[in-house]
């Protein structure tokens, strides 16, 4: 699933193709009108002002005073296809559709650009394009019940929230987006190794000097993403299909499970807590007590 870091490449990516573009043209796929809500009407002939993101969720603003309102859940991914094939970009779920011939049939939404098309492809239809007016989108649930992100949220706060969430796993606190915004399974796991703390352990008991260390790591696990995420998407279009793994560039623990901690030498562990897959090192993030592993 594309998480936080990813939609940012998304935007960063897309912000130099499609600013200033203007939109000719929607085709939508009959089979699944839920992938475009709103009326085509407000897009068409309108060019892009700005791409924005809040959570997970792409803004693309028009200077008609509507928005493009993006998620991608599960397998979502944006493809823009160029006059240029040095321009090529594509983003999201990764799969060879980043490479194959477009439209096809996981291709929800066309949007024709007079310089190109910008696809719009989920195979498991969870994703969305919603039109509506920009002064609107703050009212939007989702985006409203958003916490705060890693880079705008202060310690005290952050620790004052671990607080009230005393005895659940602070993994599953950090994972909850009314919490902190932006932080999937991924980095969750991350940040935790970063901060030298056991996932189990209770969000109560955490100091506040703790509770510091994991959002100095959740800032800078995901910055390293971001960073990485922008030199992966050139690989992602090479005509040969290579997709790389943007994991490889900066998961210390994820996905790493039965190879040596990168720290200590001890074999990372993948247990479950709060739910999940959770990777971690058992010398470098002690358990507590209480820990029954699963
Ligand atoms: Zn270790």
């Amino acid at each position: 699933m594309p998480e936080l870091p990813e939609v940012e490449t998304i935007r960063r990516g897309l912000t130099p193709l499609i600013v200033k573009k203007k939109i000719v043209q929607v085709e939508v796929d009959p089979t699944t009108k839920k992938a475009f809500q709103g009326d085509e009407g407000n897009v068409v002939d309108a060019s892009v002002s700005e791409v924005r993101r809040r959570g997970k969720a792409l803004l693309i603003d028009l200077d008609n005073g509507y928005t493009m309102m993006i998620h991608l859940r599960m397998t979502g991914q944006l493809i823009w296809r160029g006059a240029n094939e040095e321009d090529n970009f594509a983003a999201g779920h990764p799969s060879k559709n980043f490479t194959d011939a477009l439209p096809n049939k996981q291709t929800r939404v066309n949007f024709v650009f007079e310089e190109g098309v910008l696809y719009f492809n989920d195979q498991r239809k969870f994703g969305f394009v919603k039109v509506l007016p920009t002064g609107e989108v703050e009212q939007e649930k989702f985006i409203a019940e958003l916490a705060k992100e890693p880079w705008e949220m202060d310690v005290k706060e952050l620790f004052s929230k671990c607080q009230k969430h005393g005895k659940s796993p602070i993994k599953a606190v950090l994972l909850d987006q009314k919490v902190i915004a932006g932080l999937g399974n991924i980095y969750a796991d991350e940040s935790l190794f970063y901060a030298s703390l056991h996932p189990a352990m209770r969000a109560g008991e955490l100091s506040e000097e703790q509770v510091g260390l994991i959002l100095e790591g959740a800032r800078s696990v995901m910055m390293a993403s971001i960073d990485s995420g922008g030199s992966t998407m050139a690989t992602y279009v090479k005509p040969d299909g290579t997709t790389g793994s943007y994991l490889e560039n900066f998961a210390q623990v994820f996905r790493r499970e039965g190879r040596p901690c990168l720290r200590c030498g001890e074999t990372i562990l993948k247990t479950r807590v709060a739910g999940r897959g959770t990777h971690y090192c058992p010398k470098c993030q002690k358990a507590p007590e209480y820990f029954k592993d699963a």
